[in-house]
């Protein structure tokens, strides 16, 4: 934001107008008043084309502002500007701090530990499946952060041990939590599995739509992505895929 300081002749006779800048970052607005205003002086107080510099810059003043000095706050602030955005006026003063309330809720994964919920139990080996299916699932792609959900399916088969059912859950919610591909929910989600478990096999089925490609791009509006990620038995017998399929089907 560049401002125009007309002068007063009046008081200061013989006194100059000048454009003056707090920063020029792309320098977009320094080449539209020098365009614009040939003949009148431009002046900035930080220039970070002629410093090279990508810092983030915190003017004092900004230590006053509401938010303080909480840079992620101000981030947002400017997002909101850059999509041209009013970010004063009623209903957004209080939008910086909603959305960073609202991470510690969609980014929760990356403070959550599986081993602190991986509590096995000894148990008989058998060789049944254990399907826990339509998990809901809310995650955020990591392209666009836009939002991406649906279903997962979570099955093992146990070895010696078993683990509560509702822990499955959790563990896909581990996962989803973060900035993601849904591929790689299913990956850490059987990895674990395999991991803390030791099962035959683990299978992590998720069926998703992606708001990335509802709201923009190929605009897909029906599409649903699937993935399997398949361990141990479930990949090497075709005969356990075919039952966790029907299992999930049925
Ligand atoms: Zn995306």
């Amino acid at each position: 934001m560049g401002f125009l300081l007309q002068a007063d002749t009046t008081i200061y006779p013989g006194a100059a107008t000048i454009i003056l800048d707090d920063l020029v970052d792309s320098g977009a607005t320094r080449n539209y008043y020098i365009k614009k205003f040939p003949h009148i002086p431009f002046f900035t107080l930080i220039d970070k084309q002629k410093e090279k510099t990508k810092d983030w810059i915190v003017f004092p003043w900004e230590a006053d502002h509401p938010m303080g000095e909480d840079t992620v706050q101000q981030n947002i602030i400017r997002q909101l500007q850059y999509i041209g955005e009013d970010p004063e006026r009623e209903g957004l003063k209080e939008t910086p701090n909603r959305i960073v309330r609202s991470w510690s809720e969609l980014y929760k994964g990356y403070n959550q530990n599986p081993a602190d919920i991986m509590t096995t139990f000894a148990a008989d080996t058998y060789d049944q499946i254990v399907l826990l299916k339509d998990i809901e699932l809310y995650s955020m792609c990591e392209h666009h952060m836009l939002p991406f959900f649906g279903k997962a399916h979570v099955a093992y088969i146990p070895k010696k041990r078993v683990v509560g059912i509702s822990k499955l859950a959790r563990l896909v919610d581990i996962y989803a939590r973060r900035l993601q591909i849904q591929e790689r929910i299913g990956e850490q989600v059987t990895s674990a599995l395999m991991n803390y478990l030791k099962p035959q096999g683990a299978a992590c089925v998720i069926e998703a739509v992606h708001m990335c490609m509802r709201m923009r791009g190929v605009s897909k509006q029906k599409s649903i992505m699937g993935t399997s990620s398949l361990k141990g038995a479930f990949f090497t017998s075709t005969g356990a895929r075919i039952e966790l399929m029907g299992l999930i089907k049925g």
